[in-house]
């Protein structure tokens, strides 16, 4: 399918340091963005979806990078069905498992959890609930792993894994556990901050500095954050610093100002970090967004580079950017109905939440118009021509 989003009044990049592309129109084919720029130089007429932006803002699609996914669009942990298409229409585009802990009965033999994480990740190879990218399947590190066990599920496509979560005796165990999935080729997350769950037991910041792991999972809590001092600590060390949305707020933003003062924004990350006993959030990448700016001196844009181009540079992925090449997952955002501001950036640095006009993920429109869980848009976000047997 060849699609277009013309007329548009701001293109975000999703690149923190450069956020805005000069650019009113976005094409896509089989896919794949192929062009962005000027309505005049794309060749409309062979499109067979043209949507009408009316000024509004185009993004790339939220990057979820802590969803605790079971199997297809459902929750155990709150028993909810099609949760990961309301959050689409969230503007959230793709979501990574942060471990498929929730599943009732979870093994934590080593035959079981490989075999759990192996499921997972191939069951949502074939399942795009509303149209989402689904990258599950993240391995939970348990005492006994040995490297042939990471080889083995690497070997079947596992490529994440989480430590936080397992009959380990202290979170010590967890040095060599990292060590050895790293070494596999696997990405390493690992629960940080007090206790999630009963039976379980806190990760402090001396711990995630021991234990070294790619990404510092909800950083600022999860629910509960580590000692302040550590922000500082981490920042320089390389490693991702995730924000949740189920997190400390204020720690949230002791971290996203610890990683300027470092140069280390590139490895910021928002994530939402449910379903949990937090709840189900299909707003829940924008109000971290929102509230983190609205409260702060982080600006808008460099919020939402978290959320889109940095997850999807420190998780290897093809979308996350508006530009040639990439995955064409992609939103119209827009001031709210009713709102005091005239642009989605401007309403967000406000505290608003946000309108979403349409959501396109893997080049297809899923939604034109309206979200079923945001304010409607200030503009008209339309499609203008369509030669595909389908509304939107
Ligand atoms: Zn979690």
């Amino acid at each position: 399918m060849r699609t277009a989003i013309t007329n548009i009044g701001a293109v975000l990049s999703g690149n923190w340091r450069e956020p805005f592309v000069d650019a009113d129109t976005v094409v896509s084919d089989g896919g794949l963005i192929v062009g962005v720029g000027a309505a005049v130089d794309a060749d409309l007429d062979s499109c067979d979806v043209v949507i009408d932006a009316d000024g509004a803002t185009v993004a790339p699609g939220l990057i979820d990078s802590h969803v605790h996914v079971a199997f297809g669009d459902f929750t155990p942990r709150q028993n909810t069905i099609g949760y990961l298409e309301s959050y689409l229409h969230g503007g959230t585009t793709t979501v990574l498992s942060a471990g498929e802990v929730h599943i009732p009965g979870r093994p934590h033999d080593l035959a079981g959890v490989k075999a759990l994480a192996v499921a997972a990740h191939k069951c949502y190879e074939n399942f795009r609930p509303g149209g989402m990218r689904v990258h599950a399947g993240s391995l939970l590190l348990e005492p006994g792993l040995e490297p042939s066990d990471f080889a083995a599920v690497r070997a079947n496509g596992v490529w994440l894994t989480k430590a936080g979560f397992g009959a380990v005796d202290s979170a010590k165990d967890y040095v060599e556990l990292v060590a050895m999935a790293k070494e596999a080729g696997l990405v390493t997350t690992l629960h940080t901050g007090g206790c999630s769950i009963p039976g379980t037991f806190p990760v402090t910041g001396e711990d995630v500095l021991d234990i070294n792991p790619d990404i510092s999972f909800h950083i600022n809590g999860g629910p509960v954050a580590i000692e302040d001092r550590y922000y500082d600590m981490i920042a320089p060390t390389g490693m991702g610093m995730q924000v949740c949305a189920a997190g400390n707020l204020r720690t949230g933003i002791l971290a996203a100002e610890a990683a300027h003062r470092h140069d280390a924004f590139d490895r910021l990350l928002i994530g939402t970090d449910t379903p949990t006993g937090s709840g189900i959030m299909p707003l829940g990448m924008l109000y971290t967004i929102i509230h983190m700016a609205a409260v702060s001196d982080l600006d808008v844009t460099d919020l939402i580079g978290a959320a889109t181009g940095n997850v999807a540079r420190m998780f290897g992925l093809n979308n996350g950017l508006v530009a040639v090449g990439r995955d064409a997952d992609l939103i119209v955002i827009d001031a709210p109905l009713g709102g005091t501001k005239h642009t989605a950036l401007d309403a967000m640095k406000n505290g608003d939440m946000i309108a979403v006009g349409a959501v396109i993920t893997d080049g297809v429109p899923r939604f034109v118009g309206r979200s079923c869980n945001t304010r409607p848009t200030t503009r008209q976000v339309r499609v203008t021509r369509s030669s595909v047997l389908q509304e939107f």
